[in-house]
């Protein structure tokens, strides 16, 4: 058995090296899992490059890791995706969070709109975005992502556009992908040179043709994402998926 530990800042270190885990991820790994001597821990940071450690000895209050391999792969993606999505019913947004971090997403911002079914208030929207940070940390661990994605409080859509509307650039693209929209597609814009993406998704019911208005007004360019129309926790799934691809770091 192996695990990924999460730390915010390691030290370089050399292999062979023996590196001392302290405090809540030395108990995660000799009580919660139970590993033994032996075994593979792989120890990531936002930063620096990722260490496959094995356990040299557990400790009372400390676990010892050598240095085994030092790997340097980036996996994160040159394009930076921020995904606004319109708050959906049960746990789609589970679902939305941990797919989305798989795909590179870099961050999330949770709204509620017009058609928005949930409306958490204050106290219940840090406790859904406490889950959601833990999904998408879950997600990192899971695909090998070393930069969690952070999740933001959830606010209104006259915020978001407040916050995220913008002049138009090429390096920056705002997007919302609209159902009605039948003339512009990512393909048309594909030969702009974007660094980065900011992408509304609607909820189930979609977006008022007011609240797509005011959009545009903000910087937003409606595009569509193909003839069928996409349930609110595909939309976001596929936006991203094609942004990587176009100018991102999927299917080279
Ligand atoms: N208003 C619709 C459904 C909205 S789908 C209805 O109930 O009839 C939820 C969100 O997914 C939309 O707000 C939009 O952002 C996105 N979406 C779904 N299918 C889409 C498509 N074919 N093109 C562009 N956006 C789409």
């Amino acid at each position: 058995m192996s695990c990924r530990i999460f730390l915010e800042k390691i030290a370089l270190l050399e292999p062979g090296s023996i590196f001392r885990l302290t405090g809540e991820e030395s108990k995660y790994i000799a009580r919660v899992l139970r590993l033994v001597e032996g075994e593979t821990v792989i120890i990531s940071s936002p930063t620096g490059p990722e260490y496959l450690t094995t356990i040299a000895a557990i400790e009372k209050k400390s676990v010892l890791l050598k240095v085994e391999n030092i790997d340097e792969t980036d996996r994160e993606s040159g394009l930076d995706i921020t995904l606004c999505q319109s708050l959906p019913k049960s746990k789609k947004m589970d679902l939305i969070i941990q797919k989305c971090t798989e795909l590179g997403v870099r961050s999330f911002v949770p709204f509620t709109s017009s058609r928005s079914v949930s409306r958490p208030d204050g106290r219940e929207g840090a406790e859904k975005v406490k889950r959601w940070e833990k999904i998408a940390l879950e997600a990192c661990r899971q695909c090998g992502r070393r930069f969690i994605p952070p999740v933001e409080s959830v606010i209104k859509f006259d915020d978001l556009l407040r916050g995220m509307g913008g002049a138009h650039s090429e390096k920056t693209l705002r997007l919302i992908p609209w159902e009605s929209e039948d003339n512009m597609g990512l393909r048309q814009l594909a030969h702009s040179e974007v660094e980065k993406v900011i992408l509304l998704i609607g909820p189930e019911g979609g977006f008022s043709n007011e609240e797509v208005d005011r959009a545009k007004e903000a910087g937003f360019i409606p595009v569509s994402l193909g003839k069928r129309l996409l349930r609110t926790e595909t939309a976001g799934l596929a936006a991203v998926s094609m942004l990587q691809y176009i100018w991102g770091d999927m299917g080279s």
